[in-house]
């Protein structure tokens, strides 16, 4: 069975969920192997958590040398390392840092790439076909690569994460870097304030609010949190100043596919739902039972947010408590 080379998404060391969500994937196509980029001495920890989700192999790429870089060198590395495995797929997180690295891997390879794929199945031969959803959302493609090595970047929550043990034996590899990919070199860098709440492209559930909240967001806020949810804003939401950008769901925002999406006090227009329409239930409140949203709901409450998220909310606690 061939290898599918699974780029390791982490901070420093700590796997994220949506590499264990590629496994999942990868092990539909072939052999899963991990490719960590990082700090060696996180190397046994990345390990045993990978080998879970059935990782037989696990390379570790020493990030030493790359270190304080952008992208460019870690593109290199895993050219090199493809060359070497020669691998049936790789799949990469589709974050903007794992779009770059593709289309960097792809020039590098002479091989197709598929970004943003929602899902990833065997085809003939088993050669990967991914499901996208294009012009914003308003298509829905199938595809597959005809040339070199199939690189495909894939979305958050785009498989449940299947637990499976894998030999998840290590193999040390070192690239060589060239000084062409090391001329932009990252001089700065600070983390983010947390907010406690998962990331908004990678969350299970996500709560939104829009205009409809009249910029309060507090019941958002707390329904999110008593779901374990990430909080996104419609554009009238950011514009009015309510949220930053990075909150913004849509076209020109961020793009979500969580299990479960609340749509508060939003319309439903097309550059939102561009956003997040491949959610997977989706639930909207608003006080206007004409509101677009509602063409594309699994479920929805016709009622004013501050009355009926509270209430949810309360329900919810009251549940889990
Ligand atoms: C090029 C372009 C790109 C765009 N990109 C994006 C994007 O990325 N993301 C995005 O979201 N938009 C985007 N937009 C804007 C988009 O067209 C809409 O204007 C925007 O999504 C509207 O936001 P909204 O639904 O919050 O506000 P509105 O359309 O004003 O809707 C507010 C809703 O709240 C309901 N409501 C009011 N009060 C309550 C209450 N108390 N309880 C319950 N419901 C209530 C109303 O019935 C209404 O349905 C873009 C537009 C353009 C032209």
């Amino acid at each position: 069975m061939s290898e599918v080379l699974v780029v390791v998404d982490h901070v420093d060391g700590a796997v994220k969920k949506p590499t264990y969500e590629l496994l999942t994937i990868a092990k539909r196509l072939g052999e899963p192997s991990a490719v960590y980029i990082g700090p060696a001495d996180k190397a046994s920890e990345v390990t045993d958590k990978v080998k879970k989700y059935g990782a037989e192999k696990v390379y570790v790429v020493d990030d030493a040398q790359l270190k304080g870089y952008l992208v460019a060198p870690k593109a290199e590395a895993l050219a090199q390392l493809v060359e070497k495995a020669s691998p049936a797929a790789i799949l990469i997180p589709s974050s903007a840092e794992g779009k770059e690295i593709g289309g960097r891997l792809s020039i590098k390879l002479q091989s197709g790439l598929i970004t943003d794929a929602v899902d990833v199945q065997p085809g003939d031969g088993g050669a990967p076909v991914t499901t996208q959803s294009v012009f914003a959302g308003n298509f829905t493609v199938q595809a597959k690569v005809t040339q070199g090595t199939p690189i495909i970047t894939v979305k958050p929550n785009s498989a449940a994460p299947e637990e499976s043990e894998g030999a998840g034996a290590v193999e040390e590899f070192t690239p060589t870097i060239s000084d062409t990919a090391k001329t932009a070199q990252i001089v700065a860098a600070q983390p983010r304030q947390a907010t406690g709440r998962p990331e908004l492209t990678e969350a299970a559930i996500v709560v939104s609010g829009g205009r409809g909240t009249g910029g309060n967001f507090e019941p958002i806020e707390a329904l999110a949190d008593a779901l374990g949810a990430a909080v996104g804003a419609s554009r009238a939401a950011v514009d009015s100043g309510w949220m930053p950008h990075t909150f913004q769901v849509g076209q020109t925002g961020k793009t979500v596919s969580p299990q479960l999406y609340v749509a508060n006090g939003i319309s439903g227009a097309i550059q939102h739902r561009a956003g997040m329409q491949t959610s997977k239930t989706i639930v909207a409140v608003n006080k206007d039972e004409e509101a677009p949203m509602f063409e594309l709901v699994d479920f929805g409450v016709v009622g004013d947010l501050h009355t009926v998220l509270p209430a949810a909310t309360e329900e919810i606690n009251k549940r889990k408590g």
